[in-house]
């Protein structure tokens, strides 16, 4: 289990054009797999995340220090705008238990109109924010 200092200095190193495995290519159309040899693991030996010793990409490119501390105060606003809406998303739990509904309030953090699922088989709540940027999430 990596600590919090060391999920950071990751995400510091980690290639501006990294956008996750689950994709074949990252934003600058390097595809991850053809950066190693393929063998099991291979996505552990990618170049995207500053390792020394790993393969090299031509690409690579970290966040500046000004850009990640434009990230990371983008990370805690949004943060904080999740923060705003969890009690709600506490009561509907509680509210709709076992039972399925579709809500559309005010949105907590923005205060325009914000759309609310909760699942009842799961409990599981869905929320998307009118605004772009503002909240939005699955679970
Ligand atoms: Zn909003």
């Amino acid at each position: 289990m990596k600590t919090r200092a060391e999920r950071r200095a990751l995400r510091k190193r980690t290639c501006r054009h990294f956008r996750g495995t689950v994709n074949a290519e990252c934003a600058a159309g390097i595809v991850y797999e053809s950066l190693t040899d393929g063998a099991p693991g291979w996505a552990r030996r990618l170049p995207c995340f500053g390792d020394a010793g790993a393969a090299v990409c031509a690409q690579y490119s970290a966040l500046t220090d000004a850009e990640f501390a434009e990230a990371d105060r983008g990370a805690r606003a949004a943060m904080e705008r999740l923060e705003k809406l969890a009690p709600r998303v506490a009561e509907i739990r509680k509210e709709y238990a076992g039972r399925d509904v579709r809500l559309v309030e005010t949105c907590p953090a923005c205060g325009k109109r914000i759309a609310l699922e909760h699942h009842g088989a799961n409990g599981h709540v869905w929320a998307a924010c009118e605004t772009p940027g503002c909240i939005g999430f699955m679970e």
